[in-house]
């Protein structure tokens, strides 16, 4: 295991019931899910769980990860990096039908005998990502200064240059 690598298999209600904290990075590699959604990581993403028992005797896993990620900017189509920071209280539950008990602060955690920690790292990163991310600048200027600078090329059939804004709105179509 890589050192600072979070533990696998981990059986998580043997961990609450002992109170344990594990902290740790997942790679991109331990995260396989980000990888098909098309979201890369800057650096390992950082975790770190803590393990409880709760008054009724739920088993309570509350973790907290930082990551920042790379996405692809749904404005000007480039490479962005976007820092995530997620905090979420868990239950350990069986199945779907146990989530229907669950009190409405905790999100339902389905684990069988043993599960592995970056798989909770995956799902709460995959959550937290925006649905359209963009730069927070005004990034198209990237793509409107490329386009002003080939207007000297676009000239219509009739020998005009066309106007600047008439070539972004061929880009934006
Ligand atoms: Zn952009």
């Amino acid at each position: 295991m890589r050192k600072g690598a979070l533990p696998r298999e981990l059986d998580l209600r043997g961990l609450a019931a002992r109170e344990a904290d594990i902290s740790g990075e997942a790679a991109l590699t331990d995260l396989g899910r980000l990888v098909n959604a098309g979201v890369g990581l800057a650096a390992p993403a950082v975790a770190a769980f803590e393990f409880r028992r709760d008054e009724e005797g739920r088993y309570v896993v509350e973790a907290q990860i930082k990551a920042e990620v790379v996405l692809e900017c749904q404005r000007c189509l480039g490479e962005m990096t976007q820092i995530l920071e997620t905090r979420t209280v868990m239950a350990c539950i069986w199945n779907d039908e146990d989530a229907a008990e669950l009190p409405p602060s905790y999100e339902p955690l389905i684990v069988q005998e043993t599960a592995n920690l970056s798989d909770i790292v995956e799902e709460e990163l995959l959550l937290a990502i925006p649905a359209s991310p963009m730069h927070a600048e005004d990034c198209i200027t990237e793509v409107q200064r490329t386009a002003l600078g080939k207007q000297d090329v676009c000239i219509d059939s009739e020998g005009r240059k066309e106007s600047p804004f008439a070539v972004l709105a061929k880009l934006k179509s």
